[in-house]
């Protein structure tokens, strides 16, 4: 392989490691290249025989997102990064269902969580058809999104041969929730598909035509 592919695959790397740090004021870390090194041993050959199938909860779907926090609105609506190691589910190796912080629905599964030692819980697959993937902002990175609500995940990688499907979704931990295995899923918060985005006086119409019978 020319070498020049090999520093082309590594910047790339380094940069898809190194875009929260943008966010991040403290610039004492070391270049992330260094670290990339030592973070080959991620995969964890066995699964959690535990991992029961999840409950949903049975109620009608709510139609209105759940509130989030300034913090959460910013990286799920402005497509904002946490900062690297300061997610509260980075490490957190508990059986169970991480669902989207604003919809609930359903996003990923412990069994697909790894360490991939880059500062963000990272998972080789999603819970089928709930996460949406299109070209970043910048053109060259791949964005992850909710598929039912549209909030921004983070990113996926792939080519870094960290699991056998060698494929990292690189999510923020504030973008979801975890449930523990046992435990009801909430339902999922379904929007009608016109959204409104403006959230004016939300009086119901005086003159409803709602002549029913
Ligand atoms: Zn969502």
């Amino acid at each position: 392989m020319p070498r020049t592919w090999f520093v082309l695959l590594s910047l790339v790397l380094v940069s898809g490691c190194n875009d929260a740090m943008e966010a991040t004021p403290v610039s004492s870390a070391p270049a992330p290249a260094a670290a990339d090194t030592e973070q080959k041993s991620a995969t964890t050959s066995e699964s959690t025989p535990e991992t029961k199938e999840p409950v949903v909860a049975e109620q009608p779907a709510p139609t209105e997102y759940n509130t989030l926090s300034d913090f959460e609105s910013y990286v799920l609506l402005e497509k904002g990064t946490e900062r690297a190691y300061t997610g509260e589910y980075t490490d957190l190796e508990d059986a169970g269902t991480y669902i989207c912080r604003r919809c609930n629905a359903p996003l990923y599964t412990s069994k697909d969580k790894f360490h991939s030692g880059c500062g963000w819980p990272a998972f080789d697959d999603a819970v089928e058809g709930a996460v949406h993937q299109s070209v970043d902002a910048d053109g060259y990175r791949t964005e992850i999104t909710c598929n039912n609500c549209g909030g921004h995940l983070g990113h996926v990688f792939f080519g870094e041969r960290m699991t056998k499907k060698d494929t990292r979704h690189c999510v923020n931990s504030v973008s979801m929730k975890f449930v523990p295995a046992g435990q009801t899923l909430p339902a999922v918060v379904k929007k009608p598909k016109e959204e409104t985005p403006k959230s004016g006086t939300d009086k119901s119409d005086p003159k409803s035509p709602d002549a029913a019978g």
